[in-house]
């Protein structure tokens, strides 16, 4: 559905360049969610600006939906950017119109007429979970309502592609989670391919099934989340995935156990993809003379599949223990010996 390569931005300022995206070259397949994260900077927001030409490409192509964007007229340009919506941090609403004129604008922009207008606003308005809003305006509204519009008003054309710059970011948690229950949900409704830019790893996690990580205008590792989240290659990727993965108090439950005499081993389980049902701690003391506990847990649930951090410590003769870790290696867990051994 969208196809980039050999893609690069730079700008020029008074004193010296800018190169924002730097030789990006990326697939992204029809119906997918495909996330794309980093840190402030990281050229996120020129990289998706340059997939509706917002941004000229300084070099390279960009392919959405077959056509080649590059060289286009402007009036090809406009039909173009039909296929393409996209929703902003700030939502980017007419604080002067309502949500329906809001959500019609795209639609007057396109000349469609004033009765085919309200009918598809109304669906709109279905579709984003919005009724009986259509008349308040924008400052009357939450921000999970304003980004509802927004969200609206970038489907209005039937787009095939929809842009997301951190669409959340301005979100409180459980507002968040709200609007990306809403992407999923038109994602698999309209079978309509999602490109979002974020800086949480937990939008990531969530709903996306592709991820990319981005630095200094590259992208540094890309691939399945679960892939990743499995097998961080890069620092910076370990960094992200630890966001959502590890607990944040393990570091300091960990020493404050240290503090007492006797705790055993402590290990670090880490669970990916099917295994996380299994009754392993149930079979571990069933087997095994020795004790155990749970210091810390955090499953997570990805599009493909849970993904997870067990700590445990373990007490008991140390050549059992060194059976039990081999007997958690065997049902395909990954052990790290965080104490002792
Ligand atoms: P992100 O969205 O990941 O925070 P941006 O794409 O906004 O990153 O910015 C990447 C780099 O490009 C930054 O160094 C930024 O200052 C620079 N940049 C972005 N837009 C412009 C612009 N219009 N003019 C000059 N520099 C820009
Ligand atoms: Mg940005």
């Amino acid at each position: 559905m969208i196809k980039l390569s050999k893609l690069a931005k730079t700008f020029q300022l008074k004193d010296g360049n800018v190169t924002a995206v730097d030789n990006v070259n990326l697939t992204i397949e029809k119906g997918e969610i495909y996330g794309i994260i980093g840190y402030s900077g990281a050229g996120k927001s020129t990289l998706i600006r340059l997939l509706n030409m917002l941004e000229t490409p300084t070099s390279g192509e960009v392919t959405v939906a077959g056509k080649n964007m590059n060289n286009l007229s402007k009036k090809e340009l406009r039909y173009a950017r039909q296929e393409i919506g996209m929703i902003f941090q700030h939502f980017n609403l007419l604080w002067s119109r309502t949500v329906a004129e809001n959500i019609a604008f795209p639609l007057e922009v396109k000349g469609v007429a004033k009765a085919n207008r309200k009918k598809r606003v109304e669906e709109l308005i279905k579709l984003v979970g919005l009724e009986g809003r259509g008349g308040s305006y924008p400052s009357q509204l939450s921000g999970g309502q304003k980004q509802r519009v927004g969200i609206a008003r970038a489907l209005a054309n039937d787009p095939k592609v929809l842009l997301c710059d951190e669409a959340t970011s301005a979100l409180d948690p459980k507002t968040t989670d709200s609007i990306l229950d809403l992407l999923v949900d038109i994602n698999q409704k309209l079978d309509l391919t999602i490109v979002l830019i974020t800086h949480e790893m937990h939008v990531i996690r969530k709903i996306c099934h592709q991820v990319a990580v981005m630095d200094g205008g590259r992208i540094v590792e890309a691939g399945l989340v679960l892939d990743v989240f499995k097998q961080p290659k890069e620092n910076m990727t370990k960094e992200f995935v630890k966001q959502v993965t590890e607990p944040e108090e393990t570091e300091e439950a960990v020493r404050h156990l240290l503090a007492n005499e006797g705790i055993g081993q402590i290990l670090q389980l880490t669970f990916v993809g099917g295994e996380t049902n299994k009754p392993l701690m149930t079979d571990v003391v069933r087997k095994f003379d020795v004790s155990i506990s749970i210091l810390q847990g955090k499953i997570s649930q990805t599009r493909t599949g849970p993904y997870g951090s067990l700590f445990i410590s373990v007490t008991g003769d140390n050549h059992l223990i060194d059976d039990v870790i081999s007997f958690i290696r065997e049902q395909q867990v990954e052990v790290e010996v965080v104490h002792g051994g």
